[in-house]
């Protein structure tokens, strides 16, 4: 097996016996990428030179004997929208272009504490507005699965990264579901934790009340890893929760089978793709074999998340946005007749044409005379769909649905229609409005040979179960045995 394909568990362990070294290691992923991103269109920008450093004094830690962190040596692709110290970070927005942050972010310093490395920042839609990844200011990523298709977004970057052997494991930010859409997308593993899990300090913001950071990766215990790694109380986030965290690795085996599985029938509904409900089945015939109850619930309100959503996210969105004004960050217009004109060119220039409707959006709803009708309602809403999980999960140990209504689509195919693709976070959605955490996992590919995902949600700060629901499932489907044909990268 090729280094490249190797999981973080993996890589780590070859690196502290002694059979790799993360200099090595690190150098072959760099190769790797030269390969195959220019097709695939990952990446925004590479840390080399920082990479290899840092992998150079994880080698002569462990050549010294000396304490090594749970991440010794893992190469780790970083969403363009969490902060880097000293490297640019963009958020694929040409209002960022020219950002070098100066701190690193709450994982940032995780991953750095924890000897990970660093690879590079990938692709998103601007701001993380997006499900495509077609929205970025600067390219398109492309489906290692089939280069004709999107990614999914906003994540897409990071989880096209993960498919190709790009990178071992990658974070993403989840707002709307765009971890764990782009996770089915590409037939990897995604993870959002609970909102409070993971300090977003660092993390540039678009939806506060939603916004988390999760990981995408090959498997399972790779994402159970990377989420030892970051997940930490850091009181510079406020909504970071200062609870116990729980070995997610050595506990990621034991859980018993007899578990009840929660399946509502509103994410088996009008508008589901076809095969994507077989899949999903399939996946719940697994776990029926496996010894699990499967019990039908209903999660009344789900049908005014995505419109709640859309109020919530654009509104504070408007907010976040308003401080990329010309004066404190990134790009300034040339046109600069007056303060007032500046910001508007700038603004007019900085922003692509999706986040421009999302500010227009959020100014509306938040305005005089539309905040009761729209902000207010669409925050009642939320409480009402939080409590539909509430009772559920007083019934049940998991939620199991499908991740997304339809696999990965064409590039350009939905990119017109915003509201189309609006519509198509409806599963994702309604778990960052309650606050719950979610996994995306691999479950069968589609005639076309496009990867479909399933999402297993749980109840807040439950991330161990349902890591350890995803594991029992990977374990008999064995989905990472499966890879996109790149033929591109044929060594
Ligand atoms: N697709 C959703 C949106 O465009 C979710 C984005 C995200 O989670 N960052 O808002």
């Amino acid at each position: 097996m090729n280094t490249h394909e190797l999981t973080s568990v993996q890589i780590k362990k070859n690196i502290l016996s002694g059979d790799m070294s993360a200099k090595s290691v690190t150098a072959e992923f760099f190769s790797r990428v030269e390969k195959s991103d220019t097709e695939i269109g990952a990446y925004l920008s590479l840390n080399k030179e920082m990479a290899l450093k840092k992998a150079d004094e994880v080698d002569k830690k462990i050549k010294a004997g000396a304490h090594v962190g749970l991440l010794a040596g893992v190469p780790i692709a970083v969403k363009d929208n969490i902060c880097v110290a000293d490297s640019i970070t963009t958020c694929a927005s040409k209002i960022l272009a020219n950002y070098r942050s100066p701190y690193d972010a709450h994982v940032i310093e995780r991953i750095n504490d924890e000897d990970g490395i660093v690879i590079g920042k990938t692709n998103l839609d601007e701001f993380a507005m997006g499900s495509s990844t077609e929205h970025s200011a600067f390219k398109i990523t492309k489906n290692p699965w089939d280069l004709d298709y999107v990614p999914g977004g906003s994540s897409g970057g990071s989880a096209a990264a993960i498919a190709a052997d790009m990178a071992a494991v990658a974070l993403g930010s989840d707002t709307g579901g765009s971890v764990r859409q782009p996770a089915a997308f590409c037939g990897v593993v995604g993870l959002k934790p609970t909102y409070g899990r993971v300090s977003r300090y660092g993390m540039v913001a678009f939806g506060s009340s939603l916004d988390q950071i999760g990981t995408l990766s090959k498997d399972v215990a790779d994402s159970s890893l990377l989420l030892q790694a970051i997940a930490n109380y850091d009181k510079r986030d406020s909504t970071c929760v200062n609870l116990e965290i729980p070995d997610y690795i050595s506990q990621l085996e034991s859980l018993d089978p007899g578990i009840s599985i929660g399946v509502p029938k509103e994410y088996f509904a009008e508008g589901l793709k076809d095969e994507v409900r077989k899949a999903v089945d399939t996946g719940l015939d697994i776990y029926k074999k496996l010894g699990a109850k499967i019990v039908e619930i209903s999660l009344p309100h789900t049908e005014y998340a995505v419109a709640a959503y859309y109020i919530i996210a654009t509104a504070e969105a408007s907010s976040n946005l308003s401080r990329y004004d010309g004066v404190r960050y990134g790009f300034r217009s040339q046109q600069s007749s007056g303060i007032l004109k500046m910001y508007e060119a700038t603004r007019s220039e900085g922003f692509g044409d999706e986040v421009k409707r999302r500010i227009m959006m959020g100014n509306y709803v938040l305005s005089a005379g539309h905040y009761d009708a729209y902000y207010l309602k669409a925050s009642k809403v939320r409480t009402l769909i939080k409590s539909d999980f509430d009772s559920a999960f007083e019934k049940v140990d998991c939620i199991i649905c499908p991740t997304s209504p339809v696999p990965a689509y064409k590039v350009n195919e939905k990119s017109s229609d915003p509201l189309e693709m609006y519509l198509s976070d409806v599963y994702t959605i309604p778990a960052n409005l309650a606050g719950i955490p979610g996994i995306s996992v691999p479950c069968g590919l589609t005639s076309d040979g496009l990867p479909i995902g399933m999402q297993i949600l749980g109840k807040h700060f439950d991330e161990l179960k349902i890591l350890q629901i995803a594991r029992l499932f990977e374990k008999e489907l064995n989905f990472n045995a499966v890879k996109p044909k790149l033929d591109f990268t044929k060594e």
